[in-house]
């Protein structure tokens, strides 16, 4: 992490100056909660809170020096105080000034719709088999979550995997330009955020923008499977390489088969079979970029191996669990059509003679799409190999309806009511079963899960 005197944080940021004694700060904090000794604190102001309010308390949790917004009332006087414009402006100043110190550590930049997070854990578990390698820790991959990252970097580090989400138009060209990565993966594009970019084109086009902070002499890769993103692609004048299912890609899966516990599969560039402890074909696709970069790194298939079998994804994205004859997978992070597609692909490719339950809510943020998103996904049930659907919520009802005629293998019902559906759920699990939930993160149903967890 970071540790550097006061005057030289003061000088990495603009409009600053400093107020006491020149010591020495080891990492930074947003939350006065979670100060670990000798940090930075750094106060934001956000929609509903205002951390200058909690300068006692980091004080007291063992920060030994605060930024301090130049307008904010009553500065603490017991610990020296770096006086700023904004404080969210500097935190993403004393990262990006910080990352420009880290000359030697190679940086990768991971953007796209789906798969970010995933394929970040699946390179930082293959990389960290040979080198000093740190990652985005959970899905801190905003405009607060990747300086943080930065800020936490080891100075040896060799390499590091960073995560860049987006909500606005303009957000990954500034997280880039930040991180300025010496690689970037656009994982895949798809219908997240339909609201705030508006079209497919836009979305694409916003991801593509990871370019803009990109090294000169940087490197691309980006899932080719999408027309629309290879043509954008090409307009810059970047080396870049592609990935995905077609063999018009530079690198793609030539078999891919399905445990119910990981997924084996083959890529085009040779015949050595991967074994990743993940569901699902679109994980397989996730592993491409990564197998790319070691690649390149002349890291052996052996030692990708043995990266792979140690990925550990972060919390609820596909995660299995087996309780006696139940296997529980927890989907539950976020919900999109292109998510809620590859959860159908594994959940019906899964061989298994147990009955397979789909528990569905909502995907949100579809914008005027959304109905119409809602009852293709009835209509993607149409081939699955996928006893029941179970639908919840608003949007979902068109999902339900849309699978009544077209899903005559299976049966779909819609629950109005929480308590119901978790009565329907438990009924379901008296014989050996398999269940996937999957919704938007806003329905919460990880709570569902754990309920069901409980009472099984
Ligand atoms: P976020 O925008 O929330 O940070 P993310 O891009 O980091 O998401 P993950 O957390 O890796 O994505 O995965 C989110 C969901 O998308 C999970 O349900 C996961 O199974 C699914 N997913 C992961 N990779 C792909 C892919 N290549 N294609 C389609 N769906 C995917
Ligand atoms: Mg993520």
């Amino acid at each position: 992490m970071i540790k550097r005197a006061l005057t030289n944080v003061t000088d990495m940021l603009h409009d600053s100056y400093l107020k006491g004694h020149n010591v020495v700060i080891h990492g930074v904090s947003i939350d006065s909660r979670a100060i670990s000794k000798g940090n930075l604190f750094i106060p934001l102001i956000g929609p509903n809170s205002n951390g200058h309010h909690y300068s006692k308390s980091a004080i007291d949790n063992g920060a030994v020096a605060s930024l301090w917004n130049k307008n904010e009332p009553n500065p603490p006087t017991d610990i020296p105080l770096i006086f700023v414009e904004d404080t969210l402006a500097a935190l993403q100043q004393l990262a990006g000034s910080y990352r420009q110190q880290l000359q030697q550590t190679t940086f990768i930049g991971i953007t796209g719709s789906n798969g970010k997070t995933s394929t970040k854990d699946i390179l930082h578990s293959i990389l960290s088999t040979s080198f000093r390698t740190q990652k985005t820790q959970g899905n801190f991959n905003n405009e607060i979550g990747v300086p943080l990252t930065l800020l936490q970097l080891y100075e040896d580090v060799e390499i590091v995997v960073v995560e860049m989400g987006m909500d606005h138009k303009g957000d990954i060209a500034f997280l880039s330009k930040m991180v300025q990565p010496d690689i970037a993966i656009i994982s895949n594009i798809g219908n997240a955020h339909l609201i705030s970019l508006g079209s497919l084109e836009n979305i694409a086009e916003e991801k593509v923008n990871i370019v803009r902070g990109l090294k000169k002499d940087g490197l691309l890769l980006f899932n080719g499977d999408l027309p629309l993103v290879t043509t954008k692609v090409k307009k810059h004048k970047y080396k870049h390489y592609s990935f995905g299912i077609h063999e018009s890609n530079d690198l793609f899966l030539t078999s891919c088969r399905q445990t119910s516990t990981s997924v084996l599969f083959t890529i085009s560039d040779n015949h050595f079979e991967f074994n990743l402890p993940l569901i699902g074909q679109h994980q397989a696709i996730n592993c491409l970029p990564a197998i790319m970069i070691a690649k390149i790194l002349k890291m052996s298939n052996e030692l990708i191996q043995v990266g792979l079998s140690e990925v550990e994804l972060t919390e609820q994205r596909n995660e299995v669990k087996k309780i006696g004859n139940i296997t529980i997978i927890n989907d539950t992070y976020k919900s999109n059509p292109e998510s809620v597609q590859a959860a159908l692909d594994t959940l019906g490719s899964l061989t298994s003679s147990h009955r397979k339950l789909f528990i569905m809510g909502d995907m949100l943020d579809m914008g005027d799409q959304d109905i119409k998103l809602h009852k293709q996904v009835g209509e993607y049930l149409s081939h699955k190999k996928i006893d029941t659907v179970y639908g919840y919520g608003e949007l979902t009802r068109y999902t339900i309806a849309s699978a009544k005629q077209n899903f005559p293998q299976g049966k779909a019902i819609l629950f109005t009511e929480e308590a119901r559906l978790i009565d329907a759920i438990l009924d379901y699990t008296k014989e050996p079963c398999i269940l996937l939930f999957k919704a938007s993160r806003t329905l919460q149903f990880e709570r569902l899960v754990k309920v069901i967890e409980r009472r099984i």
